[in-house]
């Protein structure tokens, strides 16, 4: 079948005029909509769309000038050529209906080979108004893809001027899969992580799902990202439904009566490190337009982009966690988890400081076991190191949570106390005495519990002659001694 034939409607109250052009179009390869006066004209107008309309200027039911007016006045009929058919020839009708966008007069009685050459005429105008409607129309869609395209790429930029501050890989993700999705024009977007040979995978950001997180997907389910993971290349599916990578499932959704909305996919591998593999995922619905190469190729250029940004992020994180942890074993002692003497050195300071500032005092508490190689000598080592263990706890259990805790060596442990004097510190320290003589030490480790007792020595600062940290410890190792001297298992100030 060749261009189908154009459509004209005629619109005359005369019937013989209406059947003789109706007669002459037809022959002529024209397919004729016929109307009986005004009414019935615009009954047809709406219901043919009519390629040419053939207008009679006088019709007993309406004034063909007026009815001309009212079909131009549409955008819909704005492009349809009519034709003017007037009995009588006034000058001034036919100059009226030009002037109201009339394409051309013909005068009653009609010569066929003026109106046919006339319509021919009109039908080309017309045709060639409308193809270029299309061109300006399409012209202007891809404007607005040009326009969109360049807000695409100032959202990548964006994307990137964003995450070059510190923010931890999980925040980075989070940020990426939402910037991209915006910048995609897309409703799902995630990342999910695998591990090479596994059958399941990790959904570690999703933009359709912010709480989704750490959700485990199988792979056997998704194609798209097992073949984007064992390929290592980006995997374009602009039809699920159509896709062969989509068969088996496609079966498995038929069977389960599964109703998938997703119609076309886009799977960007990437790997993070030697460990793990991410895949960058984007989604459209039915209802969206179909994903083509110029989507894949946008969507390859974020990721590209934006794995650099992760894997800074996640050096970084990890150098910050390794001098975190290097800080805290370069802090602790490790048999108790206290702070070691080095750490509770440099609190001191900053202690001793603020209570001069503040004009208030603070003391060091110095417990030293009583008897302790005695322990070792009865149990061994290992029960020595269970009692230390339980003194760290028992002491960590009797402080305030102002208060620092740690141990200064072999069998003995310090407590500073903020805002303490010397009645306070001294009572303090007697409560701590009696807290170990109290307690049944190494329980876990021996059938009969053990009994223990320590001795205090205790330090106020400000005091006269004491300038330093080292003159605070002398002063609560003087009063140590002093204890043991006394006979042990008490305070002395
Ligand atoms: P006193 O303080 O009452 O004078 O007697 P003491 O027996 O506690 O005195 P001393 O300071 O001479 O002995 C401390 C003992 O603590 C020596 C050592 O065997 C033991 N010791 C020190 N550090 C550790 C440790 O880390 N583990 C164990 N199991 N024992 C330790
Ligand atoms: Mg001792
Ligand atoms: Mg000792």
């Amino acid at each position: 079948m060749g261009m189908a034939a154009s459509r004209i409607l005629v619109a005359d109250d005369d019937e013989a005029v209406l059947e003789s052009v109706t007669w002459l179009l037809q022959e002529n390869g024209y397919e004729v909509v016929p109307a009986n006066g005004g009414a019935a004209c615009l009954e047809q107008l709406e219901r043919n769309a009519p390629d040419l309309l053939l207008l009679d200027i006088l019709m007993p039911d309406a004034d063909g000038c007026q009815l001309l007016e009212r079909i131009k006045g549409e955008e819909r009929w704005r492009d349809l050529p009519v034709l003017m058919l007037s009995a009588q020839p006034p000058e001034e009708a036919s100059v009226r209906s030009l002037g109201l966008g009339a394409a051309d007069f013909i005068r009653k009685p009609y010569r066929p080979n003026e109106l046919l050459a006339r319509v021919q005429a009109q039908l080309r105008v017309g045709a060639l108004l409308r193809s270029t409607r299309a061109a300006l129309q399409r012209t202007e869609e891809a404007l607005v893809r040009a326009q969109q395209d360049a807000d695409s790429r100032r959202k990548l930029v964006d994307i990137l001027h964003e995450v070059t501050g510190d923010l931890s890989v999980s925040e980075l993700l989070h940020l990426l899969v939402r910037r991209a999705a915006l910048a995609l024009g897309v409703s799902h977007c995630s990342v999910i992580l695998a591990r090479p040979g596994e059958l399941q995978a990790q959904v570690v950001a999703a933009f359709e799902n912010p709480g989704l997180q750490q959700l485990t997907v199988r792979l056997d389910r998704y194609p798209e990202l097992k073949a984007a993971l064992e390929s290592g290349q980006p995997v374009l599916v602009e039809d699920i439904d159509t896709h062969p990578l989509y068969e088996g499932v496609r079966h498995v959704w038929g069977i389960e009566g599964i109703e998938v909305p997703i119609r076309s996919v886009i799977a960007l591998p990437f790997s993070m490190d030697r460990r793990q593999y991410g895949v960058f995922l984007v989604r459209r619905t039915r209802d969206q337009e179909r994903f083509g190469p110029a989507d894949l190729e946008f969507a390859q250029a974020v990721i590209t982009a934006a794995v650099a940004v992760i894997q800074r992020a996640q050096m970084v994180e990890s150098t910050m966690a390794d001098n975190a942890r290097l800080e805290h074993l370069a802090q602790t002692d490790p048999l108790t988890q206290l702070l070691n003497r080095r750490a509770l050195a440099e609190r001191i300071t900053g202690e001793m400081e603020r209570a001069l500032r503040y004009d208030s005092s603070m003391a060091l508490l110095l417990i030293d076991l009583d008897h302790f190689k005695q322990v070792n000598d009865t149990y061994g080592h290992l029960v020595g190191d269970d009692v230390l263990r339980d003194v760290g706890q028992l002491l960590r259990e009797t402080i305030r949570g102002c208060d620092i805790v740690a141990r200064y060596g072999g069998e003995e442990f310090l407590v500073l106390l903020p805002e303490t004097d010397d009645a306070g510190a001294e009572s303090f320290a007697e409560r701590i005495r009696l807290a170990v003589e109290e307690h049944l030490f190494a329980r876990e480790a021996r059938v009969e519990p053990l009994r223990l007792t320590a001795s205090v020595g205790v330090a106020v600062f400000p005091a006269a002659r004491i300038e330093s940290v080292d003159d605070l410890f002398a002063r609560a190792d003087a009063a140590l001694y002093r204890a043991k001297a006394a006979g042990r298992n008490r305070v002395r100030l």
